[in-house]
């Protein structure tokens, strides 16, 4: 099969189209003919290497991917070969008191694919039938593609996490990123009025067409001082942190008192400045969220396929780009999901 492959870390110039072995699945394992693989940012740093995660050469990234059922290692009920389906991005073992209770992202042998196993820029991928999830026909490959990491990611936040109510108020940062699309439009779903920011005026348009009640050009507004004025001085209920450290502070002022703040993510650096009198007196709550479990990703699926939830594509290049894919990627200029067709 043709594959993009990393056989060392480093710059989008690392990323060769090569030829590899065919994948052979086993056991309850489903062979996927890849159509559509989406960017993440996952992806960038595992290509550029995570201190004390190794990963084995020659690696195949992508997480988040659509195609059609190529084969089955053994009958799965359900599953049949031609399915078109997309694939939930975690595996696990299934088997563990964390998988039995449904927090399967918790699991101790919990790994993602084009992570910490071999994933979506090639033609074939096999995974866990678990993982399969079917889509309807009206559901597109690079549509399918863009949804599941992002949107698990901001369901589990939200809604597991955050346990948003109707009628309050959430702050998320950068809308124009996959998790910030996805948060956007999930708060709105739960009947939140959301607080967006951009980070420019072309994209502060497109979060308003996500259906963002306010947007703030995070660039050049005052963000903390925004956010007093449309809530009143009250300060948000839930805050969607992704960013890291470029905003971990005034998302801590933003809050509301019993506020609750959740992070993903730190794409700008790890270290955050938090007031201590802040998280006490105001008696806030603070959110780690990693990926989410196959129940959120399903939950939020069922939406998806709906129409009550959409994703939004920025450009679709073909496998052979994928350096010119990262490199959009990192020049932070798209909105919304950037998706390899294979
Ligand atoms: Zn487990």
């Amino acid at each position: 099969m043709r594959a993009v492959v990393i056989r060392e870390h480093g710059g989008p110039e690392v990323l060769r189209l090569e030829e590899l072995p065919d994948p052979v699945p086993g056991g309850a394992e489903a062979l996927v003919r890849v159509r559509a693989c989406a960017l993440n940012h996952l992806d960038l740093w595992t290509r550029q290497g995570l201190p004390g995660r190794p990963v084995a050469f020659p690696h195949v990234l992508g997480n988040d991917i659509a195609g059609e059922i190529a084969g089955l290692a053994s009958p799965i009920e359900g599953l049949a070969p031609g399915q078109r389906v997309m694939l939930s991005p975690g595996t696990s073992c299934g088997r563990c008191a964390a998988c039995l209770s449904g927090e399967d992202n918790s699991c101790r042998s919990y790994r993602v694919l084009g992570y910490q196993v071999q994933g979506g820029y090639a033609e074939l991928v096999r995974c866990p039938a678990a993982n399969v999830i079917p889509i309807p026909d009206h559901v597109g490959f690079e549509e399918a593609a863009a949804f599941p990491l992002v949107f698990l990611t901001a369901w589990r936040m939200l809604v597991t996490r955050a346990r948003v109510r109707q009628g309050e108020d959430v702050l998320v940062w950068a809308a124009g990123s996959g998790v910030g699309m996805a948060a956007v439009q999930i708060a709105k779903l739960h009947g939140a009025r959301v607080i967006a920011t951009a980070g420019s005026d072309a994209k502060v348009e497109l979060a308003w067409r996500l259906g963002a009640d306010e947007v703030l050009n995070h660039s050049t507004a005052d963000v903390v001082a925004e956010v007093r004025r449309l809530t009143d001085k009250k300060g948000v209920d839930v805050v969607i942190e992704h960013v890291g450290e470029a905003t971990w502070e005034r998302s801590i002022l933003c809050m509301a008192h019993r506020g609750r703040l959740v992070t993903c993510g730190a794409t700008t650096g790890p270290r955050g400045v938090t007031e201590l009198r802040h998280l006490f007196s105001k008696q806030l709550t603070l959110f780690g969220s990693y990926m989410g479990s196959k129940a959120d990703l399903l939950e939020a699926a069922s939406h998806f396929f709906a129409g009550r939830l959409r994703t939004v594509v920025h450009a679709v290049l073909p496998l052979a780009e994928a350096r010119r894919a990262h490199e959009m990627m990192e020049a932070s200029e798209h909105f919304g999901k950037i998706v390899l067709r294979v």
